[in-house]
This record gives C-alpha cells, sequence and structure tokens, in this order.
C-alpha cells in the first residue's frame, strides 16, 4: 500500500481564509471593502469556470469581485482604456486579466498597463523585478500558494535540489526565484527545466523536490523520480472522459505510476488549484491595506 502524504492545497486554502477574516474586518471597519475587477476577454470555458470560482469565493468572503466581459474582437486600445479607467477607480483594489487572451491581443503590453500597485498577480514587470531582487510587493498566486503549502506541511527546501518544469512568468519563472532565494522557507538549489531541455530524466532523478507546470496530462512517470521524491503538481489539463461533463482533470504526473515512489504529493484537483484562489483574494486584501498605507 502506498504511503504517500497528500498536500491538500484545499485544507491549507481554508487556514489562509480563517487568517484573513480578521484583515478583512479591520479594513471593513475603516469602510474599505478589498474589491477585485476580473477582465474577461471572449468566452473560453476553462477561464469562464476560473472567474466564477474566483467571484463565489470573494462573495462568500464578503469581498467584491466585479467581472468585465469584453468581446473576443477587442481592440487593443479599447482594452487599455479600460484598464486605466479600472486603475482610477478607487472601487478596485486589484485588477486581473484572465488569460490566456486572444492572439491579436498583445498580453505583455497590455499586462504593463494594469497599475503595479492593483497588480494582484503579479505579472507586471515592476513587480516581476521586485520579485528578482528579493523584495516582492505582489508574488504571482500559484508560486506563492506553493511556498505557502511546503511551510504548512513543513517541507524543508534548504540545500535541496528543486526541479521546477516550465519557465512561464505565471508559474514556472516566479516559482524558480522564490525557492532558490536566500530566505529561511527556501534556500533550495533550483534547476529550471523547460521544452528546450535534453534527456530530462538527468534532472528528473536526482531532484528532491519536483514542480510540474508543462500542462502535460501524465507526462511524469514513477520511474522518472527519485525515491521518497516531493511532488507538487501545478498541471491542470482536461482529459476526455465519459461522464456528464465530457472530461476530467489530471495533472502532470502519471498517478499509478508515481505513488509507490513519491512521499508527498499535491492531488489534481484539491491541491494547487485552491491556493491560487486564496493567493489572489490575499494579495486583493494586501492591495487594500497597502493603498491605506499610501493615501
Ligand atoms: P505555459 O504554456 O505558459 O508554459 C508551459 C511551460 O512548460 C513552458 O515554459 C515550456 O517550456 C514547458 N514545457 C513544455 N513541454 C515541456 C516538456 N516536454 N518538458 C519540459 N518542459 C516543457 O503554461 P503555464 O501558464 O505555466 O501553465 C502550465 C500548466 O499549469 C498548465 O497545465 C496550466 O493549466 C497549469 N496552471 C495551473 C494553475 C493552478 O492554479 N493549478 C495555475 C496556472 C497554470
Amino acid at each position: 500500500m502506498s504511503n504517500i502524504k497528500i498536500l491538500s492545497g484545499k485544507d491549507v486554502s481554508r487556514k489562509v481564509y480563517s487568517e484573513l477574516l480578521p484583515r478583512i474586518v479591520l479594513l471593513k471597519k475603516k469602510n474599505i471593502t478589498p474589491g477585485l475587477a476580473v477582465i474577461l476577454v471572449g468566452d473560453n470555458p476553462a477561464s469562464k469556470v476560473y472567474i466564477k470560482s474566483k467571484a463565489r469565493k470573494f462573495k462568500s468572503l464578503g469581498l467584491f469581485s466585479e467581472t468585465i466581459l469584453l468581446n473576443q474582437a477587442i481592440k487593443e486600445s479599447e482594452l487599455c482604456k479600460i484598464i486605466l479607467s479600472l486603475n482610477k477607480n478607487p472601487k478596485f483594489h486589484g485588477i486581473l486579466i484572465q488569460l490566456p487572451l486572444p492572439k491579436h491581443l498583445n498580453k505583455n503590453q497590455i499586462l504593463c498597463k494594469i497599475s503595479p500597485h492593483k497588480d494582484v498577480d503579479g505579472f507586471h514587470p515592476e513587480n516581476a523585478g521586485l520579485l528578482s531582487q528579493g523584495v516582492p510587493r505582489f508574488i504571482p498566486c500559484t508560486p506563492k500558494g506553493i511556498m505557502r503549502i511546503f511551510k504548512h506541511y513543513k517541507i524543508s527546501l534548504d540545500g535541496k535540489h528543486v526541479l521546477v518544469l516550465g519557465r512561464s512568468n505565471i508559474v514556472g519563472r516566479p516559482m524558480s526565484l522564490l525557492t532558490s532565494a536566500k530566505i529561511d522557507s527556501a534556500n533550495a538549489t533550483t534547476t529550471v527545466c523547460h521544452s528546450g531541455t535534453e534527456n530530462i530524466e538527468n534532472y528528473t532523478e536526482s531532484a528532491d523536490v519536483v514542480i510540474s507546470a508543462i500542462g502535460i496530462p501524465g507526462y511524469l512517470k514513477g520511474s522518472m523520480l527519485k525515491t521518497d521524491a516531493v511532488i507538487i503538481d501545478v498541471g491542470i489539463n482536461r482529459v476526455k472522459t465519459d461522464n456528464d461533463k465530457g472530461y476530467s482533470l489530471t495533472g502532470d504526473f502519471d498517478w499509478n505510476s508515481i505513488k509507490n515512489i513519491v512521499s508527498a504529493a499535491t492531488p489534481v484537483p484539491g491541491g494547487v488549484g485552491p491556493m491560487t484562489i486564496a493567493m489572489l483574494v490575499e494579495n486583493t486584501v494586501e492591495a487594500a491595506e497597502q493603498m491605506i498605507a499610501i493615501s
């Protein structure tokens, strides 16, 4: 039988919310309700599911959120105008643009238009720069949530070999910065593998912790991993099945082959996903607190 320890993002997120409640109460006493604007361009079905669960969570905590639905064909200049008006709107402490954007829109140009003080996703170059210098303002939600999972389950990264698969600005890149930072909860020797890496087994076989954000279902097999490795599965892949929805969600690890090899793992769903939303809420509360501090 497998002795794998399940790292439940669902459980850790509940703790995050209970710790946020007194901070939310304090803000409300000052007549401030942390607010988030979510922009969705087009009607990507997965994006719609994500923004619905974000809105539900904000509502359940007594926070304010508004979803701005925009036509798939919107011009870049028009979208930028909307962002600039949200930057000025005091109801919103955070602004999030649901990715991916349609191909005709330049994602980097658009993300730059969000005020760095409302950039609760942490994708603005100013916030990415602060993170790389070790003085973060907003840390991207998924990597921040993964660091919180390590902390909660007392998994020390100090001196360990952490392998990050993927180099996106959303997950892989900030994850590699955080795990290798010279701070108490990190200080790992981090390797980054990506689509240009040859013989990936050379890296996976020696890693104490493997964090995968590549988006290929079941790509990582038990035979590629070190015995007792800790694995963090960021991948959310829709795989066709015969159930009512017509699909099920699976991660980047092949659960059947890893379950007798690794010591601890995040499940999909219920692992990294709930932490991403929890960190979005936390960043929005922080944005509201920071706004008081600078006003
Ligand atoms: P992305 O497409 O921007 O990046 C994928 C990365 O994987 C790239 O850097 C690429 O170089 C790398 N890659 C591709 N094939 C590879 C291979 N064979 N070996 C090694 N590296 C390879 O994607 P992203 O936005 O970083 O998301 C990655 C996955 O994580 C997706 O499945 C996405 O749905 C999921 N995701 C989950 C959450 C969550 O909250 N759980 C949040 C964000 C993203």
